[in-house]
């Protein structure tokens, strides 16, 4: 036997690596380290329906405690890797442990990125953990008054739609660019998850950056704005995006800018180290710039891909990204890449939540889809691009029914 993999962050990516090593026939030593003390779980529903409790802790866990034992697993959870030793092949953790590894998988994930050196005064939160959610739900018990939600990303705006219509809470979204979800939707999805937001009663302020807060005895109560009034808050939620956590693999001397790079079989520049997930930076056939892919899909397609390599099958990635958002009682999925959209076209009714917005390349063909309440197309697409189809803009010019098979 020999000293195995050690995979280190047992998140989406963590989990699912030892889990597909296993499926792969890999027989040796696998370790998983968790900085958690929780047993792995979703994060997915920690804004959407465990916030608003519509499921438990248990519900959410990725895998039983059973799993881990009858695959042979062994879950590390509350400790920290603190360094990596590349000429010993070894990780010491946080209790001075020291593990030996052939392969060595990093699955840190990501951070919230949070205000100014890390300024967080009471009732001021993030959310990433499940700690985090337990605190954001205390803080919502225990205060009145408006919740002011700030940065219109995916995780702040489905807060905002929990807070708004599960809690009926005073709901202030504050956005410094001009338009939600700049980094990840096209403008017309943007506009009309906005229009959703202020339907159901919560403020919208866009092009409106935050500057800090007002704070009476070390607690929150109110944001202060650029040129613009405060806005008095009892809860604050900050969804500035997130960084990825990429200091262990910087301080060993592997190559990250801003994630930690890797080739196309998931293999960091030491060719025992892989990175997946969240934490990991890699270029793509379909945009001309390297890409971090934040979703559980990626997580788990480059665990798979890391676990296939590893176990002598190395297969390439070739994603094709795809992710979904529960928010305002509709279901959001994206899949492709938006970078190269030329043109664009609307499809179905979706002022009354159903449709989608398709987006083409300068050769007209699709390049990414926008559904609104609409998997089975959001599924058809996801197929078509897998199977390395192009799908041309004639296809969808037609109001009719899609038909994507043939
Ligand atoms: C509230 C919320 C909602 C989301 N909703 C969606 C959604 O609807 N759809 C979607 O596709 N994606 C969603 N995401 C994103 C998705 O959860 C992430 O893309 C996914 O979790 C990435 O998985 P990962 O394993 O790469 O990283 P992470 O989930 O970040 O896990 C990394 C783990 O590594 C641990 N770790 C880090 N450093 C160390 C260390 N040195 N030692 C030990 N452990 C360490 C961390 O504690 C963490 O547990 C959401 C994220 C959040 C926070």
């Amino acid at each position: 036997m020999g000293k195995g993999t050690l995979i280190i962050g047992a998140s989406h990516a963590g989990v699912q690596c030892a889990s597909a090593l296993r499926d792969a026939g890999y027989a040796e030593r696998i370790i998983l380290v968790g900085e958690d003390d929780a047993l792995p779980y979703h994060r997915p529903p920690l804004s959407k329906s465990f916030i608003c409790a519509k499921v438990s802790e248990e519900d959410i866990e990725l895998k039983s405690h059973a799993f881990y034992t009858d695959e042979q697993i062994e879950l590390k959870r509350g400790l920290r890797a603190d360094s990596i030793c590349r000429e010993t092949r070894t990780v010491t953790l946080s209790n001075g442990e020291v593990l030996d590894y052939d392969n060595l998988v990093l699955a840190t994930g990501s951070r919230p990125r949070l205000w100014r050196k890390g300024e967080m005064p009471g009732n001021v939160h993030v959310l990433r953990t499940l700690a985090d959610a337990r605190h954001i739900i205390g803080a919502l018990k225990a205060t009145d008054g408006t919740v002011a939600i700030v940065g219109g990303g995916y995780v702040g705006l489905e807060l905002a739609a929990t807070v708004r219509t599960q809690f009926g809470r005073d709901v202030v979204i504050i956005e410094a660019s001009r338009r939600l979800l700049s980094r990840s939707a096209s403008p017309l999805l943007s506009d009309w998850v906005a229009r959703q937001h202020v339907q159901a009663g919560s403020r919208l302020l866009l092009n409106t950056p935050m500057v800090g807060f007002e704070t009476s005895n070390g607690v929150v109560d109110a944001v202060v704005l650029d040129g613009q009034p405060d806005v008095k808050a009892g809860v604050v939620i900050l969804g500035l995006g997130i960084v990825p956590n990429e200091e262990l693999a910087s301080q060993a001397g592997i190559r990250c800018a801003d994630g930690i790079m890797v080739d196309e079989f998931c293999r960091t520049d030491d060719p025992c180290v892989y990175a997946i997930g969240d934490c990991a930076r890699f270029s793509v056939a379909q945009v001309d710039h390297t890409v971090r892919l934040e979703c559980v899909q990626n997580a788990h397609d480059q665990a798979r891909v890391a676990a296939a390599t590893i176990a002598g099958n190395p297969t390439p990635y070739r994603p094709v990204p795809w992710f979904w958002s529960d928010q305002m009682g509709a279901k959001l999925q994206t899949v492709g890449f938006l970078d190269n959209t030329v043109s664009s076209i609307t499809h179905g009714d979706i002022e009354n939540g159903k449709g989608a917005f398709f987006h083409f390349d300068s050769e007209k063909n699709l390049c990414a889809a926008e559904t609104v309440n609409n998997p089975a197309i959001h599924m058809q697409i996801r197929r078509a691009l897998a199977a390395g189809k192009k799908l041309d803009q004639q296809r969808f010019e037609h109001e009719g029914k899609l038909d994507l098979k043939s």
